[in-house]
């Protein structure tokens, strides 16, 4: 991706809006609307665990941050891990030299979500991207990590393929060509739209409407003043 100012780097967080709805992330990261509901609300809260900034405890051969920085000045995008542990690695195992501590240590991002494992990629992309700004960071390759459901309370493991890293740049590119433009695309209404938090702003079926109809009158206007020159 092309060298960017930092002011136009993206918050990685968005990248699960994104997934989820084009629109939604434009409403929040473009035009700045945010609406709390119940599910949003419960996230929160969830993140408030992780949110206690503690950087650096260590258990064994464990060390574990908490809401940790995170940038990657290659795709433009920077936000926060909830957590990342930092495993001592043995043998040969290739690793990350800490600050003041001695050996290599192997970064395991982990996101903390509120509800149970779901349909779609959202969640795996956002910890992808977390992923990728901690490699960059720490120059390592990671191979995994976790999402972390409050509902069922336990961590799913995700593999950081190739698909799925290929799938987060994309997406990434797709947000700074939006960003570029400076446009919120426009609203379609699907069954996405019924567990939106933004679904009283965006108000998809009226403005996807109006935009249809828009679109066609201006279509219509468009071929109508090709014909008449044609003529
Ligand atoms: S209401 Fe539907 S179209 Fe609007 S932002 Fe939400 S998911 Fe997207």
């Amino acid at each position: 991706m092309a060298d960017r100012h930092e002011d136009d780097y993206l918050m990685l967080s968005g990248i699960q809006h994104y997934a989820f709805c084009k629109r939604q992330w434009a409403l929040i990261h473009i035009e700045q609307y945010w609406s709390d509901n119940v599910l949003t609300f419960e996230g929160q809260r969830l993140h408030e665990k992780a949110d206690n900034p503690c950087i650096g405890e260590k258990r064994g051969d464990l060390i574990i941050a908490r809401s940790m920085p995170l940038v990657s000045h290659r795709l433009g995008v920077y936000g926060v891990a909830d957590v990342v542990e930092f495993h001592r690695c043995t043998g040969e195992e290739p690793g990350a030299a800490i600050p003041a501590r001695r050996g290599l240590w192997r970064p395991y991002p982990i996101e903390y979500k509120r509800g149970k494992p779901k349909k779609g990629a959202h969640d795996e992309l956002q910890l992808c991207v977390q992923t990728l700004c901690l490699e960059e960071m720490f120059g390592v390759q990671i191979e995994e990590g976790a999402l972390f459901y409050g509902e069922i309370e336990r961590r799913t493991r995700v593999d950081i393929d190739t698909s799925l890293r290929n799938q987060a740049e994309t997406l990434l590119g797709e947000m700074h060509d939006w960003i570029a433009l400076g446009r919120t695309p426009v609203a379609s209404y699907d069954k996405r739209c019924e567990r939106c938090s933004l679904y009283e702003g965006c108000q998809p079926k009226m403005l996807g409407k109006r935009t249809a109809g828009y679109l066609e009158n201006y279509l219509t206007l468009v071929a109508g003043s090709k014909e008449d020159r044609d003529a």
